[in-house]
């Protein structure tokens, strides 16, 4: 697509064009500009487009048809429980009491709002079968870092200096090791055994004295329930270490299993995935963090707490890790979560995880004659196939993904996790009906035919859509990020 077919909205401008009218003035002028213009502002005029009513909306509805989201297709978007976003969410977010209020209200003046993200807590305490909850942080990535910063400064306060190693499966997400980085800890890799779980018997050489934590994803990114987490627990408790809990799967098992009864010490939840918060382009999300009671002096401040009727923010916590994001966390998204809590019900969120797994078994095993299926026992939520068949016909992953794009589905998550060739990791979700599994099943399969008889159909695609293949390392390697004018 060149800048002629769709011009950015700078192009579509001209001088003196605009989008509004103002009603004739009835009081004198004022040159404004030149009380208040400094040097800069002279220099740097704004620049921005000038444009009319009309050219905006074309502009902004023509760039919103070329987009791809939950509302417009299937997202088989593996680790990332790309479900629907309730309606109704949207309407409760921006009833005025919530859209209208301030962070730095007086909380007598917010008391309602106070009492959604205390009941929220409540509810998340029941689901993760956790002591406490912390709404604050904004993301699944910050969770880790904020919970891996209290099992540290639980070490610290036992005198346990000594404990700077982060144990982390090689399944596991990209964000775990960054984190453990971050929070100035050291990551060290566990094996994963032929059946796809956690090699114990590793397990039991990596871990000793300098074991801060093990960060375990439960269902793992391999899709599958790591069964011996019971024993794992113990391994890790009994060598002094804490088990952090990455919530991301938790879509696959709620009302059923809580990592607080599997023995988890500190776990986030991505409220942007399992509790139907929209989660594109980058945000915003929200990561709350549980933990257990002997965590809960560490928690970021302040803490939301409740005194009969009143609700209030605890900032007396000498023990805690200290504020981690400006406010409160991300009221909006809570509060689509929140929403989403009470419309599904303890029964509803249950039935959730039921269909989940449902949908992806039944996609696997109607995909495993065609794909290669490296890990063959049942799944939970999500599953990953290998396109190692393929590859050996030319075509690869990423072609497959780009052919999907002319089918008209957003593809899978490709080359993740790390430890699967050619990897695709597909998650239908609970909300998807059998026709549209259907028809992706349908589409992929042939896919498969197609890179048997017309490879370069795949190699080449896609042909369908706006946008060609994309030179995806000069993108990644040299980003142009910023509009010149010139
Ligand atoms: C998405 C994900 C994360 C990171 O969560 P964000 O909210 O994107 O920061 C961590 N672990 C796993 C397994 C995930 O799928």
């Amino acid at each position: 697509m060149t800048t002629k077919e769709f011009p950015l909205i700078f192009e579509r401008g001209k001088e003196g064009r605009t989008s509004y009218s103002l009603p004739e003035m009835d009081v004198p002028e004022t040159d404004l500009a030149s009380e208040f213009e400094t040097d800069y502002i002279r220099k740097n005029p704004s620049g921005l487009p000038e444009v009319s009513e009309l050219d905006i909306m074309r502009h902004y509805t023509g760039l919103s048809k070329r987009n791809y989201g939950v509302d417009t297709g299937f997202y088989p978007l593996g680790s990332c429980t790309m479900k629907y976003n309730p309606k109704m969410n949207e309407d409760i977010a921006r009833l005025e009491g919530f859209s209208h209020i301030h962070p730095y209200q007086p909380t007598d003046t917010v008391q309602g709002a106070l009492e959604v993200m205390y009941d929220l807590q409540t509810s998340l305490k029941e689901i993760t079968g956790m002591h406490e909850i912390s709404l604050q942080s904004a993301a699944g990535a910050q969770g880790e870092w904020t919970a891996l910063m209290m099992i540290r400064a639980l070490h610290e306060a036992n005198g346990d200096t000594e404990r700077t190693k982060v144990i982390v499966p090689d399944s596991a997400h990209g964000t775990n090791p960054a984190s453990a980085a971050v929070a100035g800890l050291e990551a060290v890799t566990v094996k994963t055994n032929p059946d796809g779980l956690v090699d114990i018997e590793h397990l039991k050489q990596v871990v000793g004295n300098d074991t801060a934590a093990l960060m375990l994803t439960n269902p793992n990114t391999l899709g599958l329930f790591e069964t011996e987490i019971k024993e794992m627990a113990e391994i890790v408790h009994e060598a002094g270490g804490r088990l952090y809990y990455d919530g991301a799967n938790l879509n696959a098992i709620m009302g059923y299993v809580r990592p607080g009864d599997m023995g988890f010490d500190a776990v986030h939840l991505n409220l942007h995935k399992t509790f139907t918060g929209p989660h594109g382009g980058g945000g915003p999300g929200s990561g709350p963090v549980g933990v257990t009671e002997e965590l809960e002096p560490f928690l970021p401040k302040p803490v939301l707490k409740n005194q009969g009727e009143t609700y209030l923010f605890d900032y007396d916590r000498p023990q805690s890790i200290g504020r981690i994001k400006p406010y409160y966390g991300n009221f909006g998204i809570n509060l689509r979560a929140y929403t989403y809590i009470r419309s599904m019900g303890a029964e509803g969120l249950r039935k959730v995880s039921e269909y989940a797994v449902l949908n992806a078994n039944y996609m696997m095993r109607s995909l495993e004659s065609v794909y290669d299926l490296p890990y063959r026992q049942h799944c939970k939520h999500e599953f990953v196939l290998s396109g190692k068949k393929q590859k050996k016909l030319g075509v690869r992953t990423l072609d497959i993904a780009k052919r999907l794009l002319d089918y008209g589905y957003h593809p899978p998550t490709i080359y993740f996790p790390l430890n699967v060739e050619e990897a695709m990791m597909v998650e239908p979700t609970e909300t998807e009906s059998k026709e549209t599994l259907d028809g992706f099943i349908d589409s992929i399969i042939q896919i498969a035919k197609e890179a048997e008889e017309e490879p370069e159909l795949v190699q080449e695609a896609p042909h369908e859509t706006i946008v060609k293949r994309m030179d995806e390392t000069t993108a990644a390697r040299k980003p142009v990020l910023k509009y010149n004018r010139e």
